[in-house]
């Protein structure tokens, strides 16, 4: 960064027991003088209070349509090094698991051919790199490729799947998260590589309705594990916990969402009504080692998660209630063939999947894609449906 360069509104960001990005963007500066223009480019936003990137010109390497966002600034002249700076993503890991010979690996690649800032990782869950020319495009993915990596989503395709870390550290799991992450990734590389829907799509998984990816509220389709019977209850832990002192009327039963659960405080038995337990994760978080999930496990397909584009911000539905899901996943994967065809004929430009249900309806969406529908896709309980019989349904 040029001597005479002052931040003075970044460096109150290195202020505070917290780890800093500036310190960190201040010593990639050292290194790479992008990484120095960046630092005076945002102190300006900051300044004047509006960004300084603009949109324009398409960018990529050879074979791909997605993976590399063109960026540019508008102030070249006073930041050369930004004339351009293009953001490249890399398909994570399953669970985002590296060792640290792969992540020294990514980061030498990188300061090779770009500012040597990265972002691990963006809201898709890519590793995202930030900041390099149009010419370091393809050699930097070549470098990559040969290295064993690939480029994620971005545009108008599949984003990059991302699950949660699942059974690998987590007993919550309810299906394999990282298996199946993993699968439909290769599954679905066209997809992934090509944009050629209406706009983007995403998939998250998580193995219990904890959702640590916050599917529910950022995927077009979420799968999110569950079980088919019912909560594992261990008496002999329930009195542990009873003794340790925890509140369990209070803390467990009053919040379980559906009232579930019954607690005798003299004989310290907890009880569930199976066929009121919406599965939604509390009790089993509260009291662990007591409660378990069942032993039928599988997923629930919800669909339509989104951040506000053309409507407001969307929680996804349920549409599946419970699926298997095992290896090749094909019924999930038919499924998703036949969501995409029905999206890409009916979509406009920019509309989310959730954007065309909520604008042509649920009925129309379930009756096109051949789903049957289910209690749990009613709007509010025993209130406005969004399935309506059809003449020829109630005459049968
Ligand atoms: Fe564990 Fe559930 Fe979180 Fe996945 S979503 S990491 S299974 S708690
Ligand atoms: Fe209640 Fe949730 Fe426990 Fe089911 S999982 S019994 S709904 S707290």
């Amino acid at each position: 960064m040029p001597e005479d360069r002052k931040t003075p509104q970044l460096d109150d960001l290195e202020k505070g027991p917290w780890p800093s990005f500036v310190t960190e963007m201040k010593r990639a500066a050292e290194k790479n003088p992008a990484a120095g223009d960046l630092l005076g480019l945002l102190e300006k936003s900051y300044e004047d209070n509006t960004g300084h990137w603009k949109h324009g010109g398409i960018v990529g390497v050879r074979g791909y349509g997605g993976g590399v966002i063109g960026r540019y600034t508008d102030m070249p002249e006073e930041f050369p090094h930004l004339k351009e700076f293009h953001t490249m993503r890399l398909n994570q890991p399953s669970g985002w698991f590296y060792t640290t010979d792969s992540l020294r690996e990514i980061c030498d690649i990188w300061e090779k051919h770009g500012s040597g800032l990265t972002n691990f990782h963006g809201s898709t869950g890519d590793i995202i790199l930030l900041g390099t020319k149009t010419a370091e495009l393809q050699p930097t993915f070549d470098e990559y490729s040969d290295a064993g990596y690939d480029l994620g989503g971005s545009g108008s395709d599949l984003r990059s799947p991302s699950c949660c870390v699942g059974p690998a550290r987590c007993e919550h799991a309810c299906y394999d998260t990282l298996d199946m992450c993993y699968d439909i990734t290769n599954e679905f590389q066209d997809e992934l590589h090509r944009p050629m829907w209406p706009y983007k799509f995403k998939i998250k998984m998580s193995g219990c309705a904890n959702d640590c990816v916050s599917a529910v509220a950022r995927a077009d389709c979420s799968v999110i594990g569950t079980w088919r019977d019912t909560i594992i209850i261990d008496q002999e832990q329930v009195k542990a916990y009873a003794e340790s002192g925890l509140d369990i009327q209070r803390e467990v039963c009053f919040k379980c969402p559906t009232q579930a659960l019954e607690y005798n405080a003299e004989t310290k038995e907890l009880t569930v009504i199976p066929e009121d337990c919406s599965r939604c994760m509390h009790c089993i978080n509260m009291m662990p080692k007591a409660i378990q999930t069942g032993k039928e496990k599988g997923a629930t397909i919800l669909l339509g998660g989104k951040s506000t584009i053309v409507k407001s911000a969307f929680l996804s539905w349920v549409i599946v209630p419970f699926m298997k899901m095992e290896p090749p996943y094909t019924e999930f994967k038919d499924l998703i063939n036949r969501i995409w065809d029905w999206w890409d004929e009916n979509g406009k430009t920019r509309e989310r999947l959730g954007e065309l249900i909520y604008r042509v309806g649920m009925g129309t969406f379930l009756r096109e894609v051949g789903l049957p529908p289910v209690p749990q896709m009613v709007f509010r309980p025993r209130a406005n449906p969004y399935v309506f019989w059809q003449e020829e349904e109630i005459n049968k």
